[in-house]
This record gives structure tokens, sequence and C-alpha cells, in this order.
């Protein structure tokens, strides 16, 4: 083990799904900063059952307190970050001799989290409960993995409660996976009730704000009428940049992220990493991929410090596991193929939140 004060400094800038993985892997040989506003990892995969289900409303939120045992952990955001230094919003400087960025993606719920501290989530969360446990019938756009677990999170919370969700793509998971999935995916949102608007989008919005119990009237482009008095916008994830000093600003693709080479290092910058969301890696972006490419960056970064080759990332190919409420769900992977609601619910039933307790230290 390197000596602190002969430690390479690693600023990791983000504690989601990738940068836990970076911080913790490199915790034993540099030292490691982490970055991160929210006073809690939170497990926002599961964070559609923890709306609908106020069992799961506390689990998704797991301390940082175990992660790192010689790092540590500044509760802050990073205002500025160049090669070699970061500076955050309290004006504070950190030095890096390794900077990685994990700064994922943001959205509004249930597409992203809201809140960065835990009273403050669970409070949003708990009104979102509050919600739909008052609305009369929901309408979800977007009929994406967000928008059908969603739907049926609240159809197998609310059993006989009306649930529609539009979406303008001819196809459910925009015609991604392969027939058999869509169908079974279709079948089991039909038995839980809910009722899927596809090819036709909404010329115009609900006139009441998303989240908001309020009656409306909303016709789809090719004439389907939808009343409902809640409604969420189930998309829109954007990659914020704001934070990005000007070398790496001008990196940035169109869509705002930041390309890679196959050692995840920022295009042009020797020693500046960037990890799941916030780069350009053709794949689809998950916390699955976040996370082994937190394992990558990690490796390459030791290679760095300890001398040794670097690792190159393999992009995975297209999976998913939809989980569709408690009891149901169906997926596709290349190396399992099919995955029936029984399998599907044997891999994602629990979100596998032990492991994320386990990798974050928490007891
Ligand atoms: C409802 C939902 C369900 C999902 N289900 C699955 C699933 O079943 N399986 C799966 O693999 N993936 C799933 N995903 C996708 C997965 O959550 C993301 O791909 C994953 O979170 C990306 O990880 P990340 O580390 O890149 O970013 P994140 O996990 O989003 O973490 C980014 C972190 O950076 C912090 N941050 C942002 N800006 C700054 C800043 N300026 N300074 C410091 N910190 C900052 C944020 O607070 C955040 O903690 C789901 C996503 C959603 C929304």
């Amino acid at each position: 083990m390197a000596s602190t004060d002969m430690a390479s400094k690693v600023v990791v800038v983000g504690g989601g799904y990738g940068g836990i993985v970076v911080s913790r892997t490199l915790d034993d040989i540099a030292d490691v900063t982490l970055v991160e506003p929210r006073e809690t990892f939170v497990h926002q995969v599961a964070q559609l059952r923890a709306a609908a289900d106020p069992a799961w409303r506390e689990r998704i939120f797991i301390p940082y307190d175990g992660l790192l045992s010689r790092g540590r952990l500044v509760r802050d955001t990073a205002a500025e970050v160049r090669p070699g230094s970061v500076r955050l919003a309290s004006g504070q400087r950190l030095d890096a001799d390794y900077v990685v960025l994990a700064t994922g993606s943001a959205a509004a719920f249930p597409a992203g989290v809201e809140g960065t501290g835990r009273d403050e989530a669970l409070r949003r969360l708990s009104e979102k409960h509050a919600a739909l446990d008052r609305a009369s019938a929901v309408l979800l756009l977007g009929a994406g993995p967000t928008g059908l677990e969603f739907a049926a999170e609240i159809a197998a919370a609310w059993p006989g409660r009306p649930v529609t969700v539009v979406d303008p793509a001819p196809e459910l998971l925009s015609g991604r996976f392969t027939g058999q999935l869509r169908a079974e995916v279709a079948r089991q949102l039909g038995d839980l009730g809910v009722r899927v608007l596809l090819g036709a989008g909404l010329d115009t919005p609900p006139d009441t704000p998303a989240g908001t119990v309020g009656a409306f009237t909303v016709v789809t482009a090719d004439g389907e009428k939808v009343d409902a008095d809640l409604w969420f916008a189930c998309y829109g994830a954007t990659v914020p940049g704001a934070h990005l000093g000007p070398e790496l600003a001008a990196a940035r693709t169109p869509a705002g992220r930041l390309p890679v080479d196959e050692h995840l290092r920022v295009l042009g910058h020797e020693r500046v990493f960037a990890v799941g969301d916030v780069n350009d890696s053709p794949e689809l972006k998950t916390g699955r991929a976040a996370g082994r490419q937190g394992e990558v960056a990690a490796a390459n970064i030791r290679a760095l410090i300890e001398g040794g080759p670097l690792t190159a990332y393999e992009p995975f190919p297209d999976a998913v596991i939809l989980s569709l409420g408690p009891d149901g769900g169906a997926g596709w992977a290349p190396e399992f193929g099919f995955l029936d609601a029984a399998a599907s619910v044997q891999f994602k039933g629990t979100f596998r939140l032990g492991d994320y307790r386990g990798l974050l230290g928490a007891a």
C-alpha cells in the first residue's frame, strides 16, 4: 500500500453507480476524494418501487459512511472540473493527479432522482406516493423502461386504478429488443390493466403540472382520448455539463457526452477519465455499465500509478430486465436469451440491494 503522503491524488466527481466503484477500488492505493452533493447514495434503480411501496422508501438511501477507509467524501458540488483540479461550489480547490468524471445524467422524477438531502428526497418520494394514492387515473408519457416499469408498479400497488402509457414510437421499448420480449411485456401490462397507446403522442401536454393531482383530458395525435388526474413524463434525461471547465466542455459531443477512448480516458486528456451516463460509450446507459466502467477506469488508474498494461473496456451488448411490479417482469440478454416473469423476479426482485449495501460498506 502506498503511504498517504506519497499517494497519487484521485478526485472522483459523482458518487452514483460508477463513482462508488472507482472510489472504493482505488481506496487502497490512492488518496481518493469523492465529491458528491447527495447525503447518501440513492439506489435509483429501485426508486419506482419505492414510490409505489412505502416499505421500500427508506431502503434506497444507503449511507456513504462505509465506502472509504482511507479516502474521504466531500459533500459538495463540483463547479469547475479541469485536468488536474476540481473547484467546488464552496470555493475549495482540490488538486488531482487523476480526475474521474462520474456525474451521470439528470431528469425529474421518475426518470431521475429529486433532492440531495436524505430527508428532502424522502419527502419528495412520499409526496409522489400521496399523489398516486389520491389520483383516480394516471397518465405516463414514454413507453421506455421507466414508463413501463412505473406503469406496472402503479397498477400493482393500486389495482383497478386506470393507468395509460402514451408514446409516439410505434413499438414498446423503441423496438430495440425481440418481438417475444415486447409481446410478453404487453401481455403482463394488459393483465395488470395498463392501457398502452403507441404510435401517436400528445399534441398538447396536460394543462396541470406533472406530478400534481388535478383532472385533465388529453387527446393523442390519432384521436384517442385520455381522462386522468395525474401525469408524469418518463423520459427526458439530459447530461449536465455546467461543471466542466473549458478543456472538457470543448470535448463534449453534440449530445453533451464526454467522448472516451477504449481505456475510458476523455479524448485528448491522459489523466481524466469519464464513466457511466456522462460518457459516449456506445451502449445502453445503465447502472450495470457504469459499475463495470468504474472497475475498468480504476484498473487503468492503478496501472498508471503502479505500472502495468491498461485494460480496454468492452461495451455491453443490448440487454434489459424489466421489473413489472413485485410479481412480474421480463427480460432479454445475449447470455440468457428471453427471461420470463419468474426469472426476472429472481434476478431483479430485490434490485440487488444487498450487493449495493455491501459495495458501500453499509452494515
Ligand atoms: C427509474 C430508473 C430505473 C433504472 N433501472 C435500471 C436498471 O434496472 N438497471 C440498470 O443497470 N440501470 C438502470 N437505470 C439506469 C441507471 O440508474 C443509470 O444508468 C446510472 O445511474 C448511471 O450511473 P452513473 O454513475 O453514470 O450516474 P448516477 O448514478 O446518476 O450518479 C451520478 C452522481 O453524480 C452526482 N453529481 C452530478 N453532478 C455533480 C457535480 N457537479 N458534482 C458532484 N457530483 C455530481 C449526482 O448527485 C449523482 O449522485 C435506471 C434509471 C432510472 C432513472
